[in-house]
């Protein structure tokens, strides 16, 4: 089964395709973590995104393509999630097309409703463990007292360069002016459900496990 996470910066998309990846073998495909890797190798595409990246505005179509291209044709799963791509309509048809070519089917597009005070306060409270990647949140998941990350016990934490209120407010438009046609994409292909994305991290889990099984 191949599935979509749709929603806007700090949905929980990231948050819940881990743990899709735990519970049901599925690979993750983030382009966001794909470009935070090429930057942070400093690969001459990695050099290219980092200022569009910082300032909260989209990487061009062909980057992400090519990178969602690469890892379609070589890693061979039971199943995708795609998160943060796509991101706009020529990436949607893009994709559509990708999977088409690899025999493959999109079978999920799972919408995740927040509203936008709940996203700026998720963001500016957001840090990720440096080692493993798992995800706290100051209010509602802070890291363990003991200062080890309770998913690897590594102790460095790292908060986002573009987790801030300005660049948000770039990520918010382009989500608003780019992404959320999709909504209405996947909704004409009948492949679209939503998800209340405001609830706690299990009970989000809970409404996409029995989206999944629907
Ligand atoms: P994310 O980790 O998904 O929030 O992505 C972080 C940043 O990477 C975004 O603000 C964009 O600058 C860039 N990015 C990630 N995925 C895409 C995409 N599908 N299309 C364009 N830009 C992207």
């Amino acid at each position: 089964m191949n599935i979509i996470l749709l929603g806007p910066p700090g949905a929980g998309k990231g948050t819940q395709a881990r743990m899709l990846v735990e519970k049901r073998g599925m690979v993750q495909l983030s382009t966001g973590d794909m470009l935070r890797e090429a930057k942070d190798s400093g690969t001459e595409m990695g050099q290219i995104v980092a200022d569009v990246m910082a300032r909260g505005a989209l990487v061009t179509d062909e980057i992400v393509i090519g990178l969602i291209k690469e890892k379609l044709e070589t890693v061979k799963a039971n199943g995708f999630i795609f998160d943060g791509f796509p991101r706009t309509l020529a990436q949607a048809d893009a994709l559509g097309d990708l999977l088409e070519a690899e025999g493959q089917t999109l079978d999920k597009v799972v919408e995740m409703r927040v509203d936008d005070e709940a996203l700026v306060a998720r963001i500016t409270a957001r840090s990720t463990c440096a080692a493993c990647g798992e995800v706290y949140n100051d209010q509602t998941k802070p890291i363990p007292a003991d200062g080890k990350c309770s998913n690897c016990g590594a102790t460095e934490f790292k908060r986002r360069a573009d987790d801030n209120e300005e660049s948000l407010k770039t990520r918010l438009m382009e989500y608003y002016k780019q992404t959320s046609p999709l909504i209405g994409y996947y909704y004409a292909k009948g492949v679209l459900s939503r998800v209340d994305g405001l609830g706690a991290i299990a009970a989000v889990q809970g409404e996409i496990k029995a989206v999944l099984e629907t």
